[in-house]
């Protein structure tokens, strides 16, 4: 029985390793193949869970680490255990994550083992156009893995100016590029965002 268990260990090998990358510090890699729709990894195996409005969540979200959860929680990984938050960013992403419930990354496309396995962090920030350097290496890199907002985006967005056109055409190119890599949900993100600037620098004035 003893002798049974420990070939059967052998043979179930962990089907990510968490190593350093090129793309940034450690990242996590496949071992074996993985399929569209499969579990690749748990966002985060020991984790806890604040209320959305808890000052704790609120600190943490600095370390872009924490992942929002069916809008009510906020999961915030123990970072001493390795998981889907090593995840790198890539322009052109193998996996997503799936913040329902524990939180998961899942492959989006095929992965080989030994590839590194990629999210889509869709970054939304405002007034800061260079934050977030990419360094994934995909033909298709934008460069940036975050899509900068300004006032000025937000002020001219409905209007019929130079200046509201060129920003249109920005988020239109933008939407189709999440579109490509089914990622549609970050033009929510977008779209909020602009709403409360706008409403803000109206405030203000
Ligand atoms: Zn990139």
């Amino acid at each position: 029985m003893s002798k049974r268990r420990a070939r059967k260990a052998m043979f179930s090998l962990a089907p990510v390793q968490f190593r350093d990358s090129a793309i940034e510090g450690r990242g996590v890699f496949a071992r074996r193949t993985f399929r569209p729709g499969d579990v690749v990894v748990a966002y985060a195996p020991r984790q806890r869970r604040l209320d959305l409005a808890d000052p704790e969540a609120i600190a943490a979200a600095d370390t872009k680490l924490t992942l929002l959860s069916e809008k009510y929680w906020v999961i915030i990984p123990d970072t001493s255990v390795p998981g889907g938050w090593l995840c790198n960013h890539s322009c052109n992403p193998n996996a997503a994550i799936y913040s329902d419930r524990e939180g998961r990354i899942q492959c989006t496309r095929t992965i080989q083992p030994g590839e590194e396995v990629t999210i889509f962090y869709g970054w939304v920030t405002q007034n800061e156009p260079e934050r977030d350097p990419c360094r994934c290496g995909a033909p298709q890199c934008r460069g940036f893995i975050n899509f900068d907002l300004s006032d000025d985006d937000a002020e001219s967005f409905e209007t019929d100016t130079p200046a509201g056109g060129a920003f249109r055409e920005r988020l239109a190119e933008y939407e189709t590029y999440l579109g490509s890599i089914r990622q549609e949900q970050v033009m929510e993100t977008i779209l909020r965002k602009l709403a409360q600037m706008k409403l803000r620098s109206r405030s203000q004035r």
